[in-house]
Order: structure tokens, then C-alpha cells, then sequence
């Protein structure tokens, strides 16, 4: 029987928010819900190594709460062995430093090929562990990763510097290079698309690389690291590490030999990154943090859009995204239908076993997330926030939690002011312009921001208000390799994505040269 599944446009829009790049009729393989594990080592030299000290740890089915498998668990001494190995990938006159430019945009076009050639199982893989839906993982998820690396393969031989008409008898120019070896510590909310976005840029800039990936979701990480191999790149330039934070990401942080360092993950863990650099050799961090994002809904926004772009806003990943809608701000007006539909809305999201393609949300991550998330649920019931739907446990096994709406959401409670990262959306109320865009700024975070409106007028002075590294006007979440992502204030330092993404991952070297002024 054929094994493709069709999902009509319609269908798969509603589960990707209309704005991915998801196909009109996308067809997404019937998939197996138990893909087997092909790679469980540390990826070091391009060699499968277990950890020096012979540790493993448990990676889990966030579905059922069993174990996966076992994987190797990198600590300080696998780091020591991974940044030699990039290090020496590094040196002055390697294979990897004499590569042609365009050579590397080759191996990073090869790398998206393969990738795209394993779509199907890694959407799989990814799926088991991590609990997104399969139809996400495999209709979004998968092709941004294609794309990001795609796109970073062109600019591999495009990234130029100037020459520069500096004063005197001399030629100037610069040159772009590689900052050198990069320690990249990434998250469990998007394994494969927080590799693509690491890697793409630090690969065409010429970098090596050390990665750890999350201790929840090492899996389709590994799987990507043994394509790396196939593809031909050189020994040592990049090399993966599953592993714990406190640990290997720790030794990473404040290793004298790693040149720079680029973290997504939480606010918290930012500060001690910045600190270990700090107290080490100043390795250059850029980082990418959390956020608390006001989604703005004026009162001429067309009701049904803005209800089902805001719950996408909050509700995608299982809420678990760095700039999930969390604040959605509704003027007075339109507030209670607002909250009303909203709450409709969140009832019929379809929650359960995340390779079934109905599914709209899987579980979420690990058993830590989920007693966070019961918790600001039960603090937001306590400071008088009005729960209008949800608010418990989902399934009886697995991480699985109710979609779930407060109204009569304050400012200076807790539910909106810190960052839950799940399925709970918090409404509340604003009058005028300005005063919503004094409170949208009231916060640490300044990552992501949305305004709902049919005005652009309005749009265009709300977004200029706004303190956030993004504005999305009348759209969420919509994101493209080639447009910049980062954010202001306590959400981050530096941009990934586009050509600014490039400047992280730049060294930039003037060179100046006596020009004779006549022949000798
Ligand atoms: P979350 O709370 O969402 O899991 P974290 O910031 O803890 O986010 O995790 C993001 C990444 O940072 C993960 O790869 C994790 O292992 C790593 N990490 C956690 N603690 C540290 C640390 N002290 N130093 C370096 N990396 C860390």
C-alpha cells in the first residue's frame, strides 16, 4: 500500500499557522512510531566514541515516559578531546583552512541533501524524542533545516570584505575570517532547526565546531552527525556531544582553548555563559534567551484571524518556543468575545499520540517542564487569574498537559511576567496605544513581539515602540533562513539567521599595505 498520507493544504496550515512554508498538498509518509536508534556516541574526529569516564545516560519517550535508549554522557574530559580535535582541524594550512570557499558551500549543499534524502526518519526520530507532532516535524521542522543550510551554502563564497580609503600612501582591505573553534550549546525545543541554525553560519565562515546538544533530545542530532561524515567534511570540524549542562556545557563555557561561544536556552544558563567567559579568555558568546512576547490585538483586527493567530502564537511546540505569543494584549472593546473565542479554540485543540497527523499537540518535553508548567498553572489560579479552560493533566502517562487560558491576566502576575514554556495562554486587557506599548516594554525580555491590526498606520508606530529583536504585524512566528532572529535586552546578544548571522561567526582582520607612490 502506498505509504503517503495526504493531508489536505487547508489541514496542514491550520497546524503549522498558515505561514510556514508547508506545502498546498503536502504529503507526509505514514510514519513509525519506533524508528530505530542508529547512532548513541559522542561524534568526535568523525569517529563514534563512548565517554571517557564510560558514562551513559537515559534519553526519554516524553510520550510514554520510558526510556529510549542509552547514550554517552560527554563531561569535562570528552570536551578536552573534542576541542583538540577542532583545534587541530583548525590549524593554519589544514584541509579544512586550504578548503576553497565554494568548497564549503558544496559540502554544506550536500549535507542539506542528505538531510532532505532522511526527511522522513528523522521527522521520525525527532518526533519520539522530543513528543512534536510528526506532521510538524516532517512538514516543518525538516525543511527549514534543508533551507538554513542552503542558504548558508550560498553565502560560504560570498561573505566579503572591503577595501577601505583610508588616509596616505596604502591600500586597505579586510578580510573576513573565522573567529575559530566554536563551542554551540543548543536546546531540546527544535533539536534539528537549532543545529541547522548553528551550523550553517559557523561552517561557511570556515569555523570548527564543538556542539552539545540537549540532554533531552541528542538523537536526530547524532543521526545529522553521521551524515557530516558521509558528506565529507573533514576530521575534527565538527564534533557532537550529548551531554548535561552543569557539566559539559560548563566545560565548553569556560574552556581557554574555544574561541567562541553561541548558546539558545534560557535566560539563567545566559548569565553563567556570559560569566564563564568573563572568568576565562573572554571567548566571544552570543546568545539567544527567553522572552515573555507581547501579542498586541487591536480592536479593528479582523476577530477570527487574530484568534487563531494568537493561539498558534502560544499554543505551537507544545508552547515551548522562545518567542511564543505570551502576553496577548486585547483591547477593551473586543476583550470578552476575544477570550471567549479564544478559550473555544483552545478546547478543540486536538491533544494525543504525536504520530497520529490529527495531532495538533504531543507532550511536553520531560517531567521537569511538565511540573513547571502544572505549577505556574496553579500560581496563576492563586493570584486570581480567570482559568477558562484547561488547566490539568492530559493523558494519563507522558508528559501531557491540557491547552489552557487565563483571562483577567494582570501585569505584575506571575504567569505574566515569567516564561512558562507550555501550552498556557495568558490574556490581557489594554485600553489606548500607548499605554499598551509602555506595558508590552514592561518586562526584561525583549525577543519577539506581534500587533494585530488593520490599520498600518498603527502597526508601524506600535512596532516602532516596540523593544524586541522581532516585530510580526498581522502574522506570527513567521520565520525565514534569510531574516535575522535575536533579541534585546535580557533575550539575547546577537542575531542568528540571514547576513547578520555571519557577523558572530567573523573575525574581522585590516590589513594595510604601503603603496609606493613611484617606481623605484
Ligand atoms: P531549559 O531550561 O529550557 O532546558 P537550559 O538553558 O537549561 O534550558 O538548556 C539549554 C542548553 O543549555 C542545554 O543544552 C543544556 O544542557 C545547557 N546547559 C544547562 N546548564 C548549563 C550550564 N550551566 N552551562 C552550559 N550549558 C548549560
Amino acid at each position: 500500500m502506498n505509504r503517503l498520507l495526504r493531508r489536505s493544504g487547508p489541514a496542514l496550515q491550520r497546524l503549522c499557522g498558515r505561514h510556514y512554508s508547508a506545502p498546498a498538498a503536502a504529503a507526509i509518509p505514514t510514519p513509525s512510531a519506533q524508528p530505530e536508534v542508529h547512532f548513541n556516541k559522542l561524534f568526535i574526529n568523525n569517529e563514534w566514541q563512548d565517554a571517557a569516564s564510560g558514562r551513559t545516560f537515559p534519553t526519554i519517550n516524553p510520550s510514554t515516559g520510558e526510556v529510549i535508549c542509552q547514550v554517552a554522557e560527554a563531561d569535562q574530559a570528552d570536551v578536552n578531546r573534542a576541542v583538540k580535535a577542532a583545534r587541530d582541524a583548525f590549524r593554519f594550512g589544514s584541509p579544512w583552512r586550504r578548503m576553497d570557499a565554494s568548497h564549503r558551500g558544496l559540502l554544506l549543499n550536500k549535507l542539506a541533501n542528505a538531510i532532505e534524502s532522511n526527511a522522513a526518519y528523522l521527522a521520525e526520530l525527532e518526533t519520539l524524542d522530543n513528543g512534536k507532532p510528526y506532521a510538524i516535524s516532517y512538514s516543518v521542522d525538516l525543511p527549514n533545516v534543508v533551507k538554513c543550510l542552503r542558504y548558508y551554502a550560498g553565502w560560504a563564497d560570498k561573505w566579503e570584505g572591503k577595501t577601505i580609503p583610508i588616509d596616505g600612501d596604502f591600500f586597505c582591505y579586510t578580510r573576513h575570517e573565522p573567529v575559530g573553534v566554536c563551542g554551540q550549546i543548543i536546546p531540546w525545543n527544535f533539536p534539528l532547526l537549532m543545529q541547522a541554525w548553528k551550523l550553517g553560519p559557523a561552517l561557511a565562515t570556515g569555523n570548527t565546531v564543538v556542539m552539545k546538544v540537549a540532554e533531552q533530545t541528542p538523537l536526530t542530532a547524532l543521526f545529522v552527525a553521521n551524515l557530516i561524515k558521509e558528506v565529507g567534511f573533514p576530521e575534527g570540524v565538527v564534533n557532537i556531544l550529548p551531554g548535561l549542562g552543569p557539566s559539559a556545557g560548563a566545560a565548553i563555557s569556560r574552556h581557554m582553548d574555544v574561541d567562541k561561544v553561541a548558546f539558545t536556552g534560557s535566560t539563567e544558563v545566559g548569565h553563567l555563559i556570559q560569566q564563564a567567559s568573563g572568568s576565562s579568555n573572554l571567548k566571544r558568546v552570543t546568545l539567544e534567551l527567553g522572552g515573555k512576547s507581547p501579542n498586541i490585538v487591536m480592536a479593528d483586527a479582523d476577530m477570527a484571524y487574530a484568534v487563531e493567530q494568537s493561539h498558534f502564537a502560544l499554543f505551537f511546540n507544545q508552547g515551548q518556543c522562545c518567542c511564543a505569543g505570551s502576553r496577548t494584549y486585547v483591547q477593551a472593546d473586543i476583550y470578552d468575545e476575544f477570550v471567549e473565542r479564544s478559550a473555544a479554540r483552545a478546547k478543540r485543540r486536538v491533544v494525543g499520540d504525536p504520530f497520529d497527523l490529527r495531532t495538533e499537540q504531543g507532550p511536553q518535553v520531560d517531567q521537569e517542564q511538565f511540573n513547571k508548567i502544572l505549577g505556574y498553572i496553579s500560581t496563576g489560579k492563586k493570584e486570581g487569574a480567570r482559568l477558562m479552560c484547561g488547566g490539568g493533566v492530559a493523558a494519563d502517562r507522558g508528559y501531557f498537559i491540557q491547552p489552557t487560558v487565563f483571562g483577567d491576566v494582570q501585569d505584575n502576575m506571575t504567569i505574566a511576567r515569567e516564561e512558562i514554556f507550555g501550552p498556557v495562554m495568558q490574556i490581557l486587557k489594554f485600553k489606548t496605544v500607548e499605554e499598551v506599548i509602555e506595558r508590552a516594554n514592561d518586562s526584561q525580555y525583549g525577543l519577539a513581539a506581534a500587533v494585530f491590526t488593520k490599520d498600518l498606520d498603527k502597526a508601524h508606530y506600535v512596532s516602532n515602540g516596540l523593544r524586541a529583536g522581532t516585530v510580526w504585524i498581522n502574522c506570527y512566528d513567521v520565520f525565514g533562513a534569510q531574516a535575522p532572529f535575536g533579541g534585546y535586552k535580557a533575550s539575547g546578544n546577537g542575531r542568528e539567521l540571514g547576513e547578520y548571522g555571519l557577523e558572530g561567526y567573523t573575525e574581522v582582520k585590516t590589513v594595510t599595505i604601503k603603496v609606493p607612490q613611484k617606481n623605484s
